[in-house]
């Protein structure tokens, strides 16, 4: 049998982090089985499902790395297979259609309320007589599709996360809607639980891996699959992403959607790392720190946890480092090219922006650091206190005086170290200062402060684009 698992995106917002964590585990496990990866884009709330969601979820999913195997199933195109199979519960008297109006249903609830009962439909329509059937049409009344919900039922299933679970049919609230209201020739919108099952039966899906916020939902489907004789799945629920308080991950907390992270300069290396590590624990000797693949090869449900995975920014934070530490200058180039083009920056050319990468790497924990770490290259950055402090160090003025009167005659090319050497010898001399004098009065000239990367390395770039001369012209 080979595994198929899927994920089943509601287009109704952009990839969101619960979505795209259900989306690792899902590819992890697939991929562990040899089995395959599919798509499901449940696209049946007309109001809130919208293309440019759907294009939002794709473009994520393949930005995280998380590939598909076959053409996304479209929801919403499978609407005749639904109504089918309400057809056939309603002939086999599995389900019913239930005439109640809002305003019946409303006072039912006031009743359950003021008595202290949990809500829960009475079931009123499940054995209606045609005459009575007919005495309601006639009064123009529009139905629902009712699922008989047999109260003295214990659903049970083996969770792949959770092991033994139970369910008490009575706890899932009466007879469940499986159809939206219409005229009662003929059936309205089918309904999520429905339809999950119609669907994932159709796709042969072998294995349904979604957040623990389904279990209900798992216990209800469970019914129908009986109900619809269809082969039963496994299935596995994972646990919730909770934010650094114990409470559910919302929109509160900052960053929810892909997009954010994205953003905000994360790396998919480390998205994908950290989703992994939001739940399941590395088997013993593997580092924390890994790709995809090499999840994929060792991931089993047997190290995902039951307890809510609490997020941890200092943890995502320390793997984005890890990963961009990683990269070369080209691969750093291409992600911060785009970045630093948005700030109206342009590269004289692609040595230059290798170096000026290659330079700031090491410091990034995320890739818009690179942004403000790069502007003192790009723009001439105001002299701040401590910069102005050196430089009104005795001699500071005398040296880079001395060392601008050098270049303005033969200017620095950037590369020849052992000429960069000399200069700055010569300027300490002329002035009558040491050499570390004049280092750290040219990086404060250059970059308006003590503080920043390799000095040479940073005048050496200045240097090929006739900054550095600009620079210690405005400290004289
Ligand atoms: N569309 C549902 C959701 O987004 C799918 C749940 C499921 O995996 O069955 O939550």
């Amino acid at each position: 049998m080979t595994v198929r698992v899927r994920l089943a995106p509601s287009p109704t917002g952009s990839l969101h982090i619960g979505t795209a964590r259900t989306a690792v585990f899902n590819w992890l496990f697939a991929r562990n089985q040899g089995g395959e990866f599919l798509l499901r884009i449940e696209d049946t709330d007309k109001e809130r499902s919208r293309p440019e969601f759907t294009a939002n979820i794709l473009e994520g999913l393949t930005w995280l790395g998380l590939s598909w195997d076959e053409q996304p199933v479209i929801q919403s195109e499978r609407i005749a297979s639904h109504h089918a199979a309400i057809q056939s519960l309603l002939d086999q008297g599995l389900a019913y259609r239930c005439y109640a109006t809002d305003a019946e249903l409303e006072e039912m609830r006031e009743s359950q309320r003021a008595k202290g009962l949990p809500p829960r439909h009475d079931n009123r329509h499940r054995h209606l007589s045609a005459d009575q059937e007919a005495s309601f049409q006639k009064e123009g009344r529009t139905a629902v599709v009712r699922f008989r919900i047999n109260d003295a039922e214990t659903i049970i299933w083996k969770d792949l996360v959770r092991g033994s679970m139970q369910w008490s049919s009575s706890d899932l609230g009466g007879d469940m809607v499986i159809a939206r209201r219409a005229p009662a020739d003929q059936i309205g919108d089918p309904l999520y639980n429905l339809v999950v099952v119609v669907d994932d039966a159709s796709m042969a899906i072998t294995h349904v891996i979604r957040g623990e916020d389904h279990i209900a939902n798992t216990a209800k489907q469970l019914l129908l699959y009986q109900a619809l004789a269809l082969p039963l799945p496994e299935f596995a629920h994972t646990p919730l992403i909770l934010n650094p308080e114990g409470k559910k991950l919302s929109k509160r907390d900052g960053v929810t959607s892909i997009n954010d992270f994205k953003s905000k300069g994360y790396t998919a290396e480390a998205m994908t790392n950290y989703m992994t590590l939001l739940g399941w624990s590395v088997p013993e000797g593997m580092e924390e720190r890994f790709n995809l693949q090499q999840a994929a090869e060792v991931f089993s449900f047997g190290r995902v946890n039951k307890a809510g995975a609490k997020f941890d920014w200092d943890k995502l934070n320390w793997l984005n480092a890890q990963v961009l530490h990683g990269w070369d200058p080209a691969k750093l180039l291409l992600a911060l090219e785009p970045l630093w083009s948005a700030a109206g920056w342009d590269l004289p050319d692609q040595d230059w922006g290798l170096a000026l990468a290659e330079l700031l790497g090491p410091s990034l924990t995320l890739l818009n650091d690179g942004i403000e770490q790069a502007r003192p290259f790009f723009e001439e950055p105001p002299l701040q206190a401590d910069g102005n402090k050196q430089l009104d160090i005795d001699g500071a003025r005398s040296a880079l005086g001395s060392l601008l009167e050098q270049l303005e005659a033969s200017p620095w090319d950037g590369d020849d170290i052992p000429r960069a050497q000399q200069l700055l010898s010569d300027a300490a001399q002329a002035a009558g200062v040491k050499k570390g004098v004049v280092m750290k009065s040219l990086r404060a000239a250059l970059l308006g402060q003590l503080q920043g990367p390799d000095l040479l390395t940073t005048w050496g770039l200045l240097a090929r684009v006739g900054q550095d001369r600009l620079r210690l012209r405005r400290c004289l």
